[in-house]
């Protein structure tokens, strides 16, 4: 009986974490969560929608694969080598296919911590320039920061900048496939980078778009610019198919809700706020109630604000 009913409390437990805290989806993997077929040929393992920790292994953001009958493309390096090896692992179970290539969706650490281990395999990895240039000046404060959270998941991962770069597109022409590398300009993170493929209508749009979780707005952010580059440049693609960089498969539909309309939002709130003389400390309680059941809203919420408020104050 005893037995019985620690076996029910558990199921239980397992039960309320699974829709509570969502600690791992795929605890038998270093993953977050087991890669899905988002259209034929392209895979996402959907990374968890909180800040980074153990428990998710600094599988937060979206790491997919693109196969192709001569090899495959992945997205994000991930944030360490146990992550790549991890990924790599499902893909061995969809395709016989080498990697032949890896992209990095812009500098941060869980877009890029993993190259090391496609690197010792002779895998060449791709990025932005300014991504590069991200990756290689904040080298020490982005492993510093990913080994304090990931312990010893960290293992022997170390910083790898990517050998292969580019400024505006990088075209990659595999099995019958046009894969456009594109940087639309300047969003949320030096270099933001997005995988293209006109002949699917589907771009992976790397952090240029969000949902289910609140984008994050960083000093180096300028959302001015990110809004610009959204109307000029991604709205008239207007892609079908969407891996954004944060959030499940989606459409534009969707990710402009959450993101355009959101930082218009915010700007609009900051904007009247600094016409009526508002400062600083009164700007971080700008109303943002209308984003409030987005994941992360409560880590990040008021200090968009803040940093929005500091980029508007000189506009
Ligand atoms: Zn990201």
């Amino acid at each position: 009986m005893k037995y019985l009913l620690a076996v029910i409390f558990s199921l239980f437990a397992n039960i309320a974490l699974a829709t509570e805290l969502i600690a791992d989806q795929y605890p038998q993997s270093e993953l977050y969560s087991k890669p899905v077929e988002v259209i034929p040929g392209v895979f996402s393992a959907i990374g968890a929608t909180q800040p980074p920790s153990y428990e998710n292994a600094g599988h937060n953001n979206n790491l997919s694969f693109i196969v192709t009958d001569e090899g495959v493309v992945v997205i994000n390096g991930g944030a360490s080598n146990r992550l790549a090896a991890a990924l790599h692992e499902e893909i061995r179970k969809v395709t016989d296919q080498p990697v032949v290539l890896v992209i990095n969706e812009n500098g941060q650490g869980h877009a890029m911590l993993g190259n090391g281990y496609w690197r010792d395999l002779g895998v060449d990895v791709l990025a932005h320039v300014d991504a590069v240039a991200e990756t290689v000046e904040n080298a020490d404060a982005i492993l510093t920061r990913m080994q304090s959270y990931n312990g010893d998941q960290a293992g022997d991962t170390r910083v790898e900048p990517a050998n292969l770069s580019f400024e505006d597109s990088y075209d990659i022409s595999l099995g019958g496939v046009e894969i456009k590398v594109l940087y639309l300009g300047p969003a949320h993170s030096p270099g933001d980078t997005q995988v293209w493929i006109p002949q699917w209508d589907f771009m992976i749009t790397g952090d240029i778009a969000f949902h289910e979780r609140m984008p994050p707005i960083f000093a180096d952010t300028c959302s001015k610019c990110w809004l610009e580059t959204w109307e000029t440049k991604l709205e008239p693609m207007n892609p079908t198919y969407i891996i954004p960089g944060h959030g499940h498969p989606t459409n534009m539909a969707q990710v402009r809700r959450f993101t355009r309309d959101y930082l218009v939002d915010l700007r609009g709130k900051i904007g009247a706020h600094i016409e009526a003389g508002g400062d600083l400390a009164g700007a971080y309680y700008v109303d943002q109630s209308r984003w409030s059941k987005l994941h992360t809203f409560k880590d990040l919420a008021t200090r968009n604000a803040g940093q929005v408020f500091v980029e508007m104050e000189w506009e």
